[in-house]
Parts: structure tokens; C-alpha cells; sequence
């Protein structure tokens, strides 16, 4: 069975984050979203278990899809699925450079670890969590940015901020 590994931050799901993890599941047997939890990013907005509650909202209608909590190095994660590959989505050159650099650490420390990348689709070139997370804030209308079912929830988050 080959796996796919969609790693990320997730502070929230986006649509650009789902259309890659969705053409990841047509492609391989098997999904696994993972959450980084460890991330060195400062103040997220969403605990982890916030960020799996609306990961898993995002992918209920998708069989071969499953979520994961990463404390630990990806490189290492990634070890627990045989054979399994990473998938990156590519928005723009500067995500490239970012990602050439994660790839060559990876590998350092999983030779056998192989970063496969998707080209964003152009809906969403433009689209991050961050972009997200600013627009919740000053409650703008976040419909086409982030899966309909996680409104909701983001903008809930927001008042209570
Ligand atoms: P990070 O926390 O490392 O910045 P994110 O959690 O934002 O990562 O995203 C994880 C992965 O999803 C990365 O490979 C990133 O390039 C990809 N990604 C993020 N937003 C989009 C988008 N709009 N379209 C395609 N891929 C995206």
C-alpha cells in the first residue's frame, strides 16, 4: 500500500491545503494529514486538537484519508508508514526554495524519505492559513477560502479572542 504524508501546520485547513490533499488521494492507497504539533511557530491561533477537529471536518466525504498529531521530527514520523512519500504543495518560487531546503534536512535524516511536490491550483496560489487567520480576525467572509464546514468554528475562535 503506498501512503502519502501531507504535513503541515493547519492553523487552519484551507481550500488550498484540501484540493492538494484531495489529488493526493486519487494518486495513492492511502492519506495521512499530519498535524505538526511541535511546530516552532509562535501563537497559533488553534490548539492541535482544534486544528484535528477541523482537519477531520475537512476530509469526512474522503475514504483513504486519515489525520495524525506529529510531536516529533517529520523525518521520523514518516518511518512509521513504509514506503511512504511526502507531499508538498507549491504555490509560488518562494515556497520551492523553503521546501528544497526542508527536503535536504529530511533526507539527512531519512535517506530513503522522498518529498513529491503539487503544483497549487490556481484558486488557491494566492491562499495561507496566515491570510486566513487575518481575514477571521477583522470578520470578513472567509466562503471559498476554507472548507464551508469550518466556518463556523474559525469564526467562533475569532470573537473569543
Ligand atoms: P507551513 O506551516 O509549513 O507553512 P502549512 O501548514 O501552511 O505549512 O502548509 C503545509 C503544506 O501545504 C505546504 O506544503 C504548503 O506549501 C502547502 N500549502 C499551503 N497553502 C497552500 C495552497 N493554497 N495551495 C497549495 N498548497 C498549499
Amino acid at each position: 500500500m503506498k501512503t502519502a504524508i501531507c504535513p503541515g501546520s493547519f492553523d487552519p485547513i484551507t481550500l488550498g491545503h484540501l484540493n492538494i490533499i484531495e489529488r493526493a488521494a486519487q494518486i495513492f492507497d492511502h492519506v495521512v494529514v499530519c498535524v505538526a504539533a511541535n511546530a516552532t511557530k509562535t501563537h497559533p491561533m488553534f490548539t492541535v486538537e482544534e486544528k484535528v477537529e477541523m482537519v477531520k471536518l475537512a476530509i469526512a466525504s474522503i475514504p483513504n484519508v486519515s489525520v495524525e498529531v506529529n510531536t516529533g521530527l517529520l523525518a521520523e514520523f514518516a518511518r512509521r508508514y513504509e514506503g511512504a512519500v511526502l507531499i508538498k504543495g507549491l504555490r509560488a518560487a518562494s515556497d520551492f526554495d523553503y521546501e528544497f531546503q526542508m527536503d535536504s534536512i529530511n533526507k539527512r535524516l531519512n535517506p530513503e524519505l522522498e518529498t513529491m511536490f503539487l503544483t497549487a491550483d490556481q484558486r488557491y496560489t494566492f491562499l495561507s492559513s496566515s491570510i486566513v487567520r487575518e481575514l477571521a480576525h477583522y470578520g470578513s467572509d472567509l466562503h471559498g477560502l476554507v472548507p464551508e464546514e469550518i466556518i463556523g468554528p474559525i469564526e467562533e475562535k475569532a470573537k473569543r479572542r
